[in-house]
């Protein structure tokens, strides 16, 4: 299948046009349009190396809904004209413990990633979302409720099921405090779905402006954090903490707001390791743990979920040519709160 897309031919950029070939379709495979491909910070940190030596030229975009156009012969959960969508693996090795369990986002082997890798046959380079078509493994594929917007529904794929699988292993619910550092398009989602789940939801933002939103979305309290101090009245208020901070920052002070057994849950990924005292940890007996998307199961029941209670990102839906800006708006924290590319512009 012969596709447009965007692509980093080089580490940094820019994103350019480019035309590529997906595979053909096999017996389990799902060809689809694409409508919409989400801009997820990973892909930024990405396609500059932010995470060490990336493979070049890259397509990025693990944010992927659209409609099914064709179906292999062995596929059962998918017809023509299916809503269905893609999110950060697109396969893995299906044996080991964690995939039989369902959580193929840590198989043993390895997931296999959407872009920046190599399919499961090691030596085609996998391409990601921003384009205009897609084949998947009908096993590496979701189903969208039919309520839901295409547009806002591209986040959910990443940016919703990282926030949601942490949320529901940590038993978040009516009553539970839970505080979301930064609110960009992963932290508006966790916004979203604690509240939608009875929690006392608390943003701690370093942006002022983004107040009304986060009160909007679900929010019961925003404190804007620029300093150790700034956290302070907050000590000891917290059960869990949804880290999602794009940069290094000091979390020390932030354990201070959690409650005794309280948790932080890393799930921001700065290009440098964090340090963290022993004492920050010690003083009530603290937990720091981290979280890494989520599995196939857990991504449709994420889905499910926000079908049923309406919940969709908060989405600025722009052209291919507009993707370079929204790279640096991401970077800027100017974003409200997701960047999704119109699949019909590329
Ligand atoms: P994003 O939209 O850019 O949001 C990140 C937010 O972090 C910003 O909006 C900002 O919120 C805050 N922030 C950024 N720079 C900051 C600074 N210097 N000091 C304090 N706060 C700062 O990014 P995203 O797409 O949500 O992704 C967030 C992180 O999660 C990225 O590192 C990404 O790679 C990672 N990620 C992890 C997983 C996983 O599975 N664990 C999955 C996807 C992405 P405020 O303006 O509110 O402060
Ligand atoms: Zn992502
Ligand atoms: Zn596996």
């Amino acid at each position: 299948m012969k596709v447009k897309g965007l692509a980093a031919l080089k580490p940094g950029g820019p994103l350019e046009s480019y035309e590529f070939e997906r595979r053909s379709l096999g017996m389990k495979d799902v060809a689809f349009k694409i409508t919409h491909a989400g801009i997820c910070h990973s892909d930024i940190h990405q396609v500059r190396e932010e995470w060490g030596p990336a493979l070049f030229p890259m397509v990025p975009g693990h944010e992927i809904v659209g409609m099914v156009t064709e179906v292999g012969s062995s596929v059962s959960k998918f017809k023509i004209g299916d809503r269905i969508g893609v999110g950060v693996f697109i396969d893995s090795c299906r044996e080991c413990e964690p995939c039989k369990k369902g959580m193929q986002n840590y198989c043993d082997k390895g997931m296999t990633g959407t872009y920046n890798g190599y399919e499961r046959d090691g030596k085609t380079i996998a391409f990601g979302g921003y384009s205009t078509g897609f084949v998947i493994n009908e096993d590496y594929a979701v189903t969208i409720p039919s309520n839901l917007d295409m547009a806002g529904v591209a986040p959910l794929l990443c940016a919703g099921i990282t926030l949601y699988s942490p949320i529901r292993h940590f038993k978040v619910g009516n009553g539970s405090k839970v505080a979301v550092m930064g609110l960009g398009g992963l932290g508006h989602m966790g916004v979203k779905f604690a509240h939608a789940l009875g929690a006392e939801v608390t943003v701690l933002s370093h942006s002022e402006r983004k107040r009304e939103d986060a009160l909007r979305m679900g929010a019961d309290e925003f404190f804007v954090i620029k300093s150790p101090e700034d956290l302070k009245p907050l000590r000891r208020k917290f059960d869990l903490i949804l880290n999602t901070v794009s940069a290094l920052i000091d979390i020390n002070p932030y354990l201070g707001t959690l409650k005794i057994d309280g948790t932080m849950v890393i799930i921001g990924l700065p290009d440098q390791p964090y340090k963290v005292g022993a004492g920050a940890l010690l003083e009530g007996r603290k937990s720091l743990t981290g979280s890494m998307i989520g599995g196939m199961p857990e991504l449709q029941e994420m889905l499910n979920f926000a079908g049923a209670h309406n919940i969709v990102s908060d989405v600025e839906v722009i052209s291919a040519d507009y993707a370079n800006t929204a790279y640096e708006r991401t970077v800027a924290s100017d974003v409200k709160y997701r960047f999704v590319i119109d699949a019909e512009t590329f």
